[in-house]
């Protein structure tokens, strides 16, 4: 069906690749744009800001979330900030530099020509958002100020004390705004796509549910674009919102779309420590705050106990700035995860159950001051009193590796368009840019990337091709797809189990976090294949399984969550495949049986420096998924271990 897996990057020089893309796409006329409908499926950064792009190109949105308003999608909380080449510290950045160092942070598993164009794009991005009147934080002469992050030796994070994401995603909401009164884009909130619909093999129109009245309806467009986020709450416990799912991508896989490197899974360093089982969510600790504060842990496991306070120096190892002589604390997230895994193994981890390290800004508030590290990082200290009720400013805060990204996604070529034609994927939702593992503050980058500066190029090279071929919502397609989904939702009110759909759904969590979480191995790997189907089966065992009460014609959460934990439940399994077959370590994805003498990841290029993208056959052994690859060609970049000693 697919044939061979083509990336579509355009021909010659890296640095030309993306303008002479753009001078060679087709064009839709400004008369024409009115006659296209694009149904944009996700709100926050990525989809925002496409909704946004698109309108005041011309064409007509329907955009879609589940929330009650755009401006509360997950983007919201993104913290620490946002990257981009600029240079206004002088200290060496370029655009070279920052593609070079988001090729090997993602451990030289994504694709030269994206990554390059991700980098020229980043500053066109800041001086959009300033102009939106984003508030970054500036210098005391007025420039923007900038900090450090993970996996880089220059300082060219942008960022709004500790909320960027909410304030880049309210300049975007104001452009949506806009061209919703403009009436370009006609939102709709708290509706839920619940299926993708295909005419003659191109995707021309969804299946939503409204979360307030449970009506079912049928969408017809001349293009469809997944803005939906990522899938990290497979794990139950994230440092994603709540709401975070897999649905309209799994349903969009299942529909013919291939999903690359499901397995690739970003585990962030610098979290509160769980606390205990019954917890339903994990709250992150800006990796900003690694610029200040410093990462260690007892080096006897007998002091582990101790008030850190009453530890001196000289019995602390300060192991990040040991190991990592040159990045020190601003070691990548999946070394750093590592690290902390590991010194919590060897039995020096601090607090309960030793499952935790120190971040300590004792040194950076004796040099710097309380009030400057207030400025910088005070929501943060506040968030982190409110929870563990310590104040950091006094006792080192506590830190714990926690879910927090999947870089996996549907896989999509140069213009953004999955190998369903008219399918589209942007943001979080793909698997583009970020290889196996993504470099902090680049998420923001690529959502906004995608949505204000690369999808309204790309997508009229495919809609120029599709004027008068929308078709009209009483298509039999629409017919076939809208039945199954009414099916669906009534299978599930027909279980009538009595197992919570949260026990169901943190056991998934509890078997993906031992088994294909930080460290992966085969047998465990084996081992989560036998158990996950098994625990599909009790969740849709009737009258055993899950228990959803109520009906399907109101507002029912736990219906609208069953829904998701159902896809979960199939799609760990793809994750687990994945992790098996790709049998090498690299970035976040660390199989055990392949590490260096120093434990790091290591990587096999000659059998797979591949993108491993999933065709869906069905649910079951009979039936597994088909592997497609795409070979990932380094014209300028030279594959090496990756080193930040
Ligand atoms: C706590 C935290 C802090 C972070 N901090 C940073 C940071 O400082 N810098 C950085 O670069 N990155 C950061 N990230 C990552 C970054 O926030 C996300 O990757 C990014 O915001 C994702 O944007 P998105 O637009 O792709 O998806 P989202 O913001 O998740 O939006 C998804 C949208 O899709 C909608 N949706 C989903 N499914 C459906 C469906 N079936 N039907 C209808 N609508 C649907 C939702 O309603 C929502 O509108 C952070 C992440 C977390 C968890």
């Amino acid at each position: 069906m697919i044939g061979t897996l083509d990336g579509k990057i355009p021909l010659g020089p890296l640095a030309e690749k993306w303008r002479t893309h753009r001078d060679h796409s087709r064009l839709v006329s400004p008369n024409n744009r009115r006659k296209f409908e694009i149904i944009m499926v996700g709100s926050g950064l990525a989809g925002g800001s496409a909704a946004a792009t698109l309108g005041e190109l011309g064409y007509r949105v329907k955009c879609f979330c589940y929330q009650d308003s755009p401006r509360r999608a997950h983007s919201i909380a993104a913290q620490g900030g946002i990257n981009a080449a600029k240079n206004y510290q002088n200290d060496g950045d370029s655009v070279y530099r920052l593609f070079y160092d988001t090729i090997k942070g993602g451990d030289f598993r994504s694709r030269e020509g994206n990554v390059y164009r991700l980098a020229e794009v980043s500053n066109l991005i800041i001086d959009q958002c300033v102009e939106q009147g984003v508030p970054f934080a500036r210098e005391y002469g007025g420039l923007l100020a900038n900090r450090s992050f993970g996996g880089a030796q220059v300082s060219r994070t942008f960022y709004a004390r500790g909320q960027t994401g909410q304030q880049l995603l309210l300049g975007c909401y104001q452009s949506l705004c806009r061209q919703i009164s403009a009436g370009t884009v006609q939102m709709f909130p708290q509706t839920e796509m619940l299926d993708v619909v295909l005419v003659d093999g191109q995707a021309k129109g969804i299946i939503t549910r409204s979360l307030i009245s449970g009506k079912i309806e049928r969408q017809a467009g001349d293009a469809v674009v997944l803005a939906t986020g990522g899938y990290g709450n497979v794990f139950f416990l994230s440092t994603n919102a709540r709401g975070c799912n897999v649905t309209a991508t799994y349903r969009a896989y299942k529909k013919g779309a291939l999903f690359a490197n499901p397995c690739f899974t970003q585990i962030h360093p610098t979290c509160i420590p769980q606390s205990g089982d019954y917890q339903s969510k994990l709250t992150l600790m800006s990796e900003s705050l690694r610029n200040d504060g410093r990462v260690w842990v007892p080096k006897r496991k007998e002091d582990c106990q101790k008030p850190p306070n009453e530890i001196p120096e000289s019995d602390r190892d300060y192991y990040l700035e040991r190991k990592y002589p040159s990045y020190g604390n601003l070691a990548p997230r999946d070394i750093a995860s590592r690290a902390a895994k590991e010194v919590c193994d060897e039995g020096r981890g601090v607090g309960p159950g030793g499952r935790g390290v120190y971040l300590d800004f004792a040194d950076a508030i004796k040099r710097l001051g309380e009030n400057t590290i207030r400025e910088r990082y005070g929501n943060l200290f506040e968030i982190y009193h409110k929870i563990t009720g310590e104040d950091a400013y006094k006792v080192p805060m506590r830190i714990y590796p926690a879910v927090h990204y999947t870089m996996g996604g549907l896989w999509v070529d140069y213009n953004l368009m999955s190998n369903v034609p008219g399918l589209h994927v942007i943001g979080e939702a793909n698997f583009s840019d970020h290889g196996a593992n993504r470099l902090g503050a680049s998420a923001l980058m690529q959502g906004l990337a995608d949505g204000y500066f690369i999808l309204p190029y790309t997508l009229p090279n495919y809609l120029a091709g599709q004027m008068g071929k929308r078709p009209s919502i009483d298509h039999p397609e629409f017919d076939k797809v809208e039945t199954d989904v009414r099916a669906r939702v009534k299978k599930i009110l027909e279980v009538d189990g009595k197992r919570s759909l949260d026990s169901i759904h943190r056991e998934l969590g509890a078997l993906l976090w031992d088994k294909c979480g930080m460290a992966r191995n085969a047998n465990g790997l084996r081992e989560a294949l036998g158990k996950i189907p098994e625990l599909r089966e009790e969740f849709w065992s009737r009258g055993h399984g899950v228990r959803v009460p109520g009906t399907g014609e109101d507002f029912n959460q736990a219906l609208e969550r069953a829904g998701r934990v159902a896809d979960f439940l199939e799609f760990a399994e793809l994750m687990c495949l994945d992790a098996l077959e790709r049998d090498e370590s690299c970035g976040g994805h660390f199989r055990e049986e392949h590490q260096t003498p120093e434990g790091e990841a290591l990587r096999d290029d000659e059998n797979f420096a591949t993108v491993f993208a999933w065709e869906y056959q069905g649910n079951g052994q009979s039936a597994s998924p088909k592997l497609h690859r795409e070979s990932l060609h380094f014209e300028t970049v030279h594959l090496t271990q990756r080193s930040y000693k």
